[in-house]
């Protein structure tokens, strides 16, 4: 048997560690899992929810920001205690999170956080050469990313996706309702690409108004050297237009890549990726397909949300989410925050139901949750 304390097994449920609440919600010790079997390693954080962008398939373009930023300390804090738990992979998003100053110097404090437990669950203890610098990646929409790129790498920053819905200008303008923004975001990205923060990945949404950009996004990722992935429109807008049949599905993106030129398939990066992969027969260029609607993933879905105002969502399509921000401003110590994540991450919806007609809105949109 093992003699060191710090060490669980993953997998094998230890009953004398188990936290329950009043309603007898109980949560296994060790590494962070939900009741689906599914491990926890993937934390998104907003830190803002303004946007420079009214993109018009998320905002209305008449809401601005309705919560209060956070204290940067307070991020860390709760980041820190998930990062106890088990996650490995951290991804700054918003509103617009180069909005949010302080964003350089949360970077650094990220930078200095170590993994808590090995790939296959062993809990690790302080100090343990088996530890690992996170993965820190940062999701934007480019606008600042060209004077911020160079500081971010520096602060620690791996990887970033820039959302970006057209490769021309006047579309793109009439998508952001922002006047030049094309320009902004094509030097953001290359900024992005020349100081390592790579592979860039630039996501599109296609709905509707830029759908006819599927073959100039693939000529954009051989030229630009950057993974295109396209994303399928979700019901997560704030004016509630969404609707099954606009969705443009995964099979009818490969058809017409195909016509480019012949599709080649790549191997998933992990179990939990969300994107079927592909390059082209000469092997210039990658394209994603990510179909939450079509083809939803949530089997092997390994993530968790912290929204800009510190409340835990388990699911992007949650009807309610979890105030572990309360908590920490009541003064609860990191066990209290570990036993609460717990308890609330056990109870993860097995998956969403978009589509389906018993599909209910989340309580949320999505720049308020943090894609
Ligand atoms: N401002 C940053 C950005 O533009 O990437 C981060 C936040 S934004 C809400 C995150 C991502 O969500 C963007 O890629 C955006 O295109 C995507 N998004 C917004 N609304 C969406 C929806 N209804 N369905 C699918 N993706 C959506």
């Amino acid at each position: 048997m093992d003699t060191n304390p710090h060490l669980h097994a993953f997998g094998s449920i230890d009953m004398d560690h188990r936290h329950s609440n009043a309603r007898g919600v109980f949560a296994p010790a060790g590494r962070l899992r939900d009741s689906h079997g599914r491990a926890i390693t993937d934390l998104r954080i907003s830190v803002t929810d303004r946007c420079n962008y009214k993109c018009v398939y998320c905002r209305t373009g008449n809401e601005g920001a309705q919560f209060t930023e956070l204290p940067i300390e307070d991020y860390l804090r709760m980041i820190r205690v998930f990062v106890s738990l088990g996650i490995e992979k951290l991804r700054l998003t918003g509103g617009e999170p180069l909005l949010r100053s302080g964003l350089v110097e949360m970077v650094k404090e990220l930078a200095q956080l170590r993994t808590s437990y090995t790939e296959d669950g062993v809990e690790l203890f302080p100090g343990d050469p088996e530890a690992k610098p996170l993965d820190i990646a940062l999701t934007t929409n480019g606008h600042l990313l060209d004077g911020l790129a160079a500081p971010l790498k520096a602060a620690g920053l791996n990887r970033v996706t820039v959302s970006m819905d057209a490769v021309d200008p006047e579309t793109f303008t009439r998508i952001t309702r922002v006047p030049r923004s094309f320009d902004h975001v094509l030097a953001g990205i290359r900024a992005a690409r020349d100081v390592g923060l790579g592979p860039v990945k630039v996501n599109c949404v296609l709905r509707g108004f830029n759908d006819s950009q599927i073959e100039e996004f693939a000529e954009f990722s051989r030229r630009e050297n950057v993974i295109v992935r396209f994303i399928e429109w979700m019901s997560l807008e704030e004016d509630r237009s969404w609707k099954r049949e606009t969705v443009v599905t995964l099979e009818e993106i490969v058809e017409r890549l195909n016509a480019v030129r012949p599709l080649v398939d790549l191997s998933p990066k992990a179990l939990s990726g969300t994107a079927r992969r592909f390059t082209f027969d000469d092997g210039l260029g990658e394209i994603g397909i990510i179909a939450p609607v079509s083809h939803p993933f949530c089997g092997h879905c390994s993530r968790v949300r912290l929204t800009s105002d510190g409340k835990i969502r388990t699911c992007l399509f949650s009807q309610s989410d979890h105030d572990l921000y309360g908590r920490l401003r009541r003064g609860g110590s990191d066990e209290d925050l570990q036993a609460y994540i717990r308890r609330v991450m056990w109870r993860k919806e097995a998956r969403h139901h978009i589509g389906e007609p018993d599909f209910q809105k989340p309580s949320r949109n999505m720049v308020r949750i943090g894609g």
